[in-house]
């Protein structure tokens, strides 16, 4: 047995004028290394959509990995029918005894203009089937089931299950920007807003090890397996911080600790950055959660780097947070328990309004260089793909591509 997915492009690459095609390219190359190793094979394709043919025990897995893949704005199994009224019709009876329901909708989409019949008058005439056949009320707004049938030139496909997927752009279309990965719940979502908006990030965590335990660092390593989801491949820089913040706690007023920890991140972050080729930092900062997130902190904080720090983040309660972290699957890893190394050593009255001559005196007693230089060259680096070779064993060899003409996504 076989299943037909189809999946339906993110409708912001369709306007992005010139640079749309390989905005879709990217987008469709994406989506396909999503399915590798499932057995999923392309059967058709249009400017925003695609349609894949898959064993069928391998759906569960490819629903799994679709619903994770930026840029797809859903998906949907589908059964596939001649393009014509009494071939729907069959299709509907077929699945109709499975399901039981109230009120429903049947929406239809005419992409080829050449079949007799508009999409109101496909609606009316399928509806007319459905009610007969289920006594069931249409209803057109809140309806209980919607189906979707799509006419193409040569064939109709009528959806069984429609799933959203994340949206966003594909990946990489956006350039390169290094994230800020602490254990917390806050950085792993900000990471992730920015990849859903295309850009290629790459991970750095700064970790108390060995002055402390490990701990943190197994947790960022767990959340970067965990993001590597939506972006297939992703490098994650551990970073020895214990040298810097022995050298802060012996020079600094306790107060003024965590903003001179964050400053020592941010270089040692933008030096990463450098090497990336990355053109941006990101944060998990949100506006005044914590003390070291104070309008003024952030600013003496942002002093100490050149490259621009975007913080997603900033607008965003705990709340929203926590939610979208529930949603990408990082918060159960966030909330584990761990050493990390800002909380330990964190004054109990930190400084809320931070003044930068104060900062810029301690760390003119600082060996700035040779702190940077030395967290660099001690830095772990574990560079991590998804998906893996091949989960499933069934991989079907290779059938030619259909032409159905053009579909709307
Ligand atoms: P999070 O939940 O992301 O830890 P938070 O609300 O706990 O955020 P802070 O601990 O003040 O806030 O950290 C603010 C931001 O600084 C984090 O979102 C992260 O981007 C960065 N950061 C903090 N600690 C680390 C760390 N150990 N390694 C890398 N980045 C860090
Ligand atoms: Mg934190």
């Amino acid at each position: 047995m076989e299943t037909l997915v189809l999946v339906n492009l993110f409708h912001e690459l369709a306007l992005k004028g010139q640079n749309r095609p390989l905005f879709l390219k990217k987008a469709k190359d994406h989506v396909q290394r999503a399915l590798k190793g499932t057995g999923a094979r392309l059967e058709a394709k249009w400017p925003m959509a695609l349609l894949f043919r898959l064993p069928a025990p391998a759906w569960p897995e490819a629903r799994a990995r679709l619903k994770d893949t930026l840029g797809v704005e859903n998906f949907a199994r589908v059964l596939r029918t001649a393009a014509d009224l009494e071939a729907l019709k069959s299709a509907l009876a077929q699945i109709l005894p499975e399901e039981r329901f109230q009120s429903f909708r049947i929406t239809a989409q005419r992409s080829d203009k050449g079949f007799p019949f508009p999409s109101p008058e496909v609606e009316q005439v399928l509806g007319a089937f459905v009610k007969e056949r289920t006594g069931a009320q249409v209803r057109l707004k809140g309806a209980e089931r919607e189906f979707r049938a799509r006419i193409l030139p040569q064939a109709a496909l009528l959806e069984l299950e429609r799933h959203p997927g994340p949206g966003g752009l594909p990946p990489g279309v956006s350039g390169k920007v290094v994230a800020l990965l602490s254990g917390g719940i806050d950085s792993p979502v900000a990471a992730y807003r920015l990849m859903r908006r295309g850009a290629e990030v790459a991970l750095v965590h700064f970790h108390p090890f060995p002055l402390l335990s490990g701990q943190s660092r197994e947790k960022a390593k767990a959340i970067a397996e965990r993001l590597v989801r939506f972006q297939h491949r992703i490098t994650l820089h551990l970073v020895p911080f214990s040298e810097v913040q022995r050298q802060i706690i012996l020079e600094a007023p306790k107060a003024y600790r965590v903003v001179l920890y964050r400053r020592y991140m941010l270089r040692i972050a933008e030096a990463i950055a450098k090497e990336e080729g990355a053109l941006a930092l990101a944060t998990g900062d949100s506006l005044g959660q914590v003390a070291s997130q104070t309008l003024a902190n952030l600013q003496v904080v942002n002093q100490a780097a050149n490259l621009p720090i975007f913080r997603p983040l900033i607008g965003f309660d705990k709340m929203e947070i926590k939610a979208e972290a529930e949603r990408i699957g990082t918060y159960a890893l966030s909330i584990l328990p761990d050493e990390e190394c800002c909380t330990l050593f964190a004054p109990k009255h930190p400084v809320t309004r931070a003044q930068l001559s104060v900062v810029l005196e301690v760390e003119s007693r600082l060996s700035t260089d040779e702190l940077i230089a030395l967290a660099l060259k001690d830095r772990e680096v574990v560079r991590y793909t998804w998906p893996g070779q091949k989960p499933l064993p069934e991989a079907q060899e290779k059938a030619p591509i259909m032409e159905h003409g053009p579909l709307h996504g």
